[in-house]
């Protein structure tokens, strides 16, 4: 049977600005299973980073619990954490900004096993920095180049490698590939792909763009305005998307299917809710088509439709 990883539950991430709480994340929850990928889509804005971050806790969640197998990551004192933190790693969109331009890629590659006092032999660090180098593809000669010595693909490869120097059981993707060239686009996730596999990785993934996911992801969570609004297995999530939120995404995406009925976009109209102060109706009601007086001034919750989709939307009443 299948073990939880990953159990998210009412994970709240709010913001005080002078207009008064941005609930950037607001009562999300699910889990991830041992060895599977989550894939977190949404508009930018949604909350699927500030989702992540809050999991590392790289930001302080305001509220909820985070259970990585069954220990409660929100507890954690700052020594408990800095441990944790090998087993839960993170990579970043643009590897370009989130590399130190100073630094050789071995001594980035190298620094979480210092800063983690992993591995205290020079000789022997290195050799892990060389073993990490050859598993994400980066050749010897590189270890002492600089990140601007190199291009996009190599250098999301050594952020890559960065995360997987402490051998971590779960790593956050936030949006790995949208800065790098649709030709380099599929290298990088096959490459972490493969990773998955050899190293028995757990992953989310986010990303604004369906069809990244598509061919990664067991399953997808959909994020509209901090809310979670669908979640379902990715094979039951493109046949049978349920919210209209969901359903204008996927129709953004093509899929050319010969002989298959063409598809239609669906435009969004509206105005987007504020996120400050939101109120307890549905966030999406300005821009839904199907929406009614209820939906204005009740709030749906997520509910389970069929086994592991779980959708938010009064339609499923
Ligand atoms: Fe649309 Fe109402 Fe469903 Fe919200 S609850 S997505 S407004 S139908």
């Amino acid at each position: 049977m299948s073990e939880v990883l990953l159990d998210v539950q009412g994970l709240k991430k709010y913001f005080p600005t002078k207009r008064g709480l941005l609930h950037a994340v607001d009562d999300v929850t699910f889990t991830i299973e041992k060895g599977k990928t989550l894939g977190v889509v949404g508009e930018s804005g949604c909350g699927k980073s500030t989702t992540g971050r809050a999991i590392l806790r790289l930001l302080e969640p305001t509220g909820g619990s985070v259970l990585f197998e069954g220990e409660d990551v929100a507890k954690l004192n700052p020594s408990q954490l800095r441990h944790k933190r090998k087993e839960m790693q993170i990579i970043f969109q643009d590897p370009f900004s989130s590399l130190n331009p100073r630094k050789t890629v071995s001594q980035t590659i190298e620094e979480p096993l210092q800063l983690h006092h992993v591995i205290e032999d020079k000789t022997e660090r290195m050799q892990k920095v060389l073993e990490v180098m050859e598993t994400v593809g980066l050749a010897e000669r590189y270890v002492n180049t600089y990140p601007h010595e190199l291009d996009g693909g190599r250098r999301q490869r050594i952020g890559i490698a960065r995360a997987l120097a402490l051998d971590p059981k779960f790593i956050v993707c936030d949006e790995p590939v949208s800065a790098l060239d649709v030709s380099i686009q599929a290298q990088i996730l096959n490459l972490m792909n493969d990773i998955q596999e050899s190293h028995g990785l757990t992953y989310m993934f986010i990303t604004h763009d369906l069809s990244v996911v598509n061919h990664f992801s067991d399953d997808i969570a959909v994020m509209y305005l901090g809310k979670l609004i669908e979640k379902a297995p990715s094979e039951v999530l493109f046949s049978n998307p349920v919210h209209p939120y969901t359903q204008a995404l996927l129709s953004a995406i093509p899929i050319p299917k010969v002989g298959g009925p063409k598809k239609e976009r669906i435009l969004l109209k509206g105005e987007i809710t504020s996120p400050i102060n939101p109120k307890p109706v549905c966030r999406f009601a300005n821009r839904c088509a199907y929406a009614t007086d209820r939906c204005r001034s009740e709030e749906p919750q997520l509910k389970e439709i069929e086994t592991g989709h779980f959708v938010s939307c009064f339609l499923t009443d």
